[in-house]
């Protein structure tokens, strides 16, 4: 085959094309794969690690999400930590710190005692924890200075899980273990063609063929794992128009080490947009990082004004949009938390008004305590469907059904890349008619080797001194 020529091409090496990447070369018989990037190395955008939350979501501590939604991200995830602790390297890739969700008040602690009666079959290592025990996981959390706080307050967590992940280490591993694979195969190539931008995308009689500046690769099949840019690239090759884009930009906040690990709070349901969480920072050891906030922004790229234009062209305003923007603007949680979402950007007034919020984790946070985390935080690409006039949560994906798909990746898409891949690559074999090593996806990936197993629960629920 001639250069410029694959098999299957990705587009975009975030934690999502990379995954894909190694995927297609450890796991398929698909000779020619090629990446194109527009930066000069792996995971700029939202999967550089400091641009997301870096939590490996489970879905029991993540009240937003029902039990379907929490049991699909829980193979994902094992998916994820399965690869990520078999690489030498492990300990860039993946960490173990102490996880909860914290309920404040009657209403929030009955709920989450509800959660637990539901999800604790299926999560055998989750416990429900009171004041007490709270604090012997987290102090500052349970306490007011030398006193235990006044307010009613129960945890559901756990204390020896991976619960956080550097994606951009991931991704760079994904890239790197690909090329190792292909070199281990002579009739195989990867290529990964990095400070290429792909401008437009058409369809030809063998495939697709994809324009850069000055270059024009053809391609069989074709991925995008562009994040926001994906949905421009579908719309370039006419697919996806019932789609629009809503860029959620997610800031952070610093404070000195007041927690050991991630402590999330309970969802407003009224909130499409995820509570905020503190936790530590796997790059920023002795600090606490506290978010994220929820703004909307006109922008593709947190920081990159230049994305503005390809904003406006994936937005396409009419009527639709407007709709889905005036049923949120129309319910008073909503619009208050937009609004203070803005305020949260406005210097001065910012870390005053933050602090109250996060105080609702650790109550002796003062304000010279907070330092806003300059240029940290990427951009959720939320899709609007303009057909059923809703703001989609969580990925979406635009399947064309003739070997291309385009990926939008907001939260949960970190942790979901390796599941999200799996997809796409049996989309893609299929349309290749290549070859999928089940076994060793399965025996690699896919094994559940958590200490207990869902039948193994035993239903002890661990409460004041007896929870370590
Ligand atoms: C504030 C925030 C917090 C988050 N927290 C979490 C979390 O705790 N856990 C979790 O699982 N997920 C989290 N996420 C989501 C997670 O970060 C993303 O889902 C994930 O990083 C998406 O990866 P991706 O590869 O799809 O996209 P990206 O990482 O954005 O990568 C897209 C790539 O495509 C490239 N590209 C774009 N356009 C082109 C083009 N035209 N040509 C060539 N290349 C192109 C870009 O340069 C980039 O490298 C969070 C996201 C945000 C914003």
């Amino acid at each position: 085959m001639a250069s410029n020529q694959y098999d299957l091409l990705i587009v975009g090496a975030g934690v999502s094309g990379s995954a894909l990447l190694y995927l297609s070369t450890k796991y398929s018989d698909i000779k020619h794969i090629g990446v194109i990037e527009k930066y000069a190395a792996p995971a700029r955008v939202n999967s550089l690690s400091s641009n997301n939350s870096q939590t490996l979501h489970c879905g029991d501590i993540e009240t937003n999400y029902t039990l379907d939604k929490a049991l699909k991200v829980q193979r994902a995830a094992r998916m994820l930590r399965n690869y990520a602790v078999a690489q030498a390297d492990a300990h860039h890739i993946i960490f173990k710190f102490p996880k909860m969700v914290l309920g404040v008040g009657e209403q929030e602690c009955s709920l989450l005692r509800e959660r637990y009666e539901t999800f604790s079959p299926f999560y055998p290592d989750l416990k429900l924890l009171d004041k007490k025990s709270i604090a012997k996981i987290e102090p500052m959390v349970s306490m007011n200075g030398d006193k235990f706080r006044d307010d009613e307050i129960i945890a559901l967590g756990s204390t020896d899980e991976y619960t956080a992940v550097n994606f951009e280490a991931l991704s760079r591993s994904f890239v790197r273990q690909a090329q190792i694979e292909a070199d281990k195969c002579p009739d195989k190539t990867v290529d990964v063609h990095y400070n290429e931008n792909v401008d437009h995308i058409r369809i030809d009689k063998d495939g697709f063929i994809v324009e850069t500046q000055g270059i024009c690769y053809r391609a069989r099949a074709l991925v995008a794992c562009a994040g926001g840019h994906s949905l421009k690239l579908a719309h370039d090759l006419g697919y996806g128009h019932h789609y629009s884009v809503l860029p959620i930009a997610g800031s952070y906040y610093f404070t000195p080490h007041v927690l050991n690990g991630k402590v999330y709070t309970v969802q407003n349901d009224a909130l499409p947009f995820a509570a905020i969480h503190g936790d530590p920072d796997v790059l920023v050891p002795g600090q606490t990082r506290f978010g994220p906030t929820a703004l909307v922004l006109p922008i593709l790229e947190r920081y990159n004004f230049k994305t503005l234009p390809d904003f406006l062209q994936v937005f396409r305003f009419d009527r639709r949009v407007a709709r889905v923007l005036w049923d949120l603007l129309r319910v008073k949680d909503i619009r208050n938390y937009m609004f203070k979402n803005m305020l949260f950007e406005v210097p001065l007034i910012r870390k005053w008004l933050f602090l109250k919020e996060v105080r609702k984790i650790v109550p002796s946070l003062k304000l010279g305590d907070l330092k806003f985390a300059h240029r940290v935080g990427g951009i959720r690409p939320q899709l609007i469907d303009k057909d059923h006039c809703k703001l989609l949560m969580g990925e979406a994906k635009i399947d064309t059904g003739i070997g291309s798909i385009f990926n939008m990746t907001p939260s949960p898409g970190g942790t979901s890349c390796l599941e999200n891949a799996e997809i796409d690559l049996r989309t893609i074999a299929k349309h290749l008619g290549a070859n999928i090593d089940e076994i060793a996806l399965q025996k690699d990936l896919l094994v559940n080797d958590n200490k207990h197993d869902a039948d193994d629960f035993s239903g002890i629920v661990i409460s004041g001194d007896d929870a370590a």
